[in-house]
């Protein structure tokens, strides 16, 4: 068996929204996945990494399109993450040198780095559309990236 999540995570990585907005975000996600086997709130102190599960095709460079060596990624990964989690530094990009944090890379399908996230276990409802996005960047206040997570 196979699982599926949908997590909303804020643009900027730093970014946690106030606990009211929080809980309004996660009792809408409710109304509009009610099959969810889970709806959860997560904030931690240090910025987390998100990732597409089986959903990751590629990466690429956001200077020159380029893609991006998984190996090169993996270690710079590495080299990012300490006891406080990502410090999200700034890089050269191995194909035009420009650069870059991890978050600022472009992922295929997307993943992102931050401290806030409402999780949805399989949510059945396939892709959250625009106007939904929309809405829940209204309750909570930011710009917001959506992750599909296969397992
Ligand atoms: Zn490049």
């Amino acid at each position: 068996m196979s699982d599926n999540w949908i997590a909303l995570i804020p643009e900027d990585p730093r970014h946690v929204p106030d606990p009211a907005r929080q809980t309004r975000a996660r009792d809408r996600f409710t109304e509009l996945a009610p099959d969810s086997e889970e709806i959860e709130i997560k904030v931690s102190d240090h910025i987390a990494f998100f990732d597409c599960g089986e959903n990751f095709e590629r990466i690429r460079c956001p200077s020159c399109d380029a893609e991006i060596p998984t190996e090169w990624w993996q270690e710079r990964m590495d080299d990012d993450y300490g006891d406080n989690g990502f410090t999200l530094a700034q890089y050269p990009t191995p194909c035009c040198s420009a650069k870059h944090s991890l978050d600022q890379l472009i992922y295929e399908w997307p993943q992102g780095f931050a401290r806030f996230s409402l999780d949805a276990m399989n949510p059945n409802i396939g892709r959250l559309d625009d106007q939904h996005k929309a809405e829940f960047e209204e309750i909570l206040g930011t710009r917001l990236r959506v992750i599909y997570q296969h397992i």
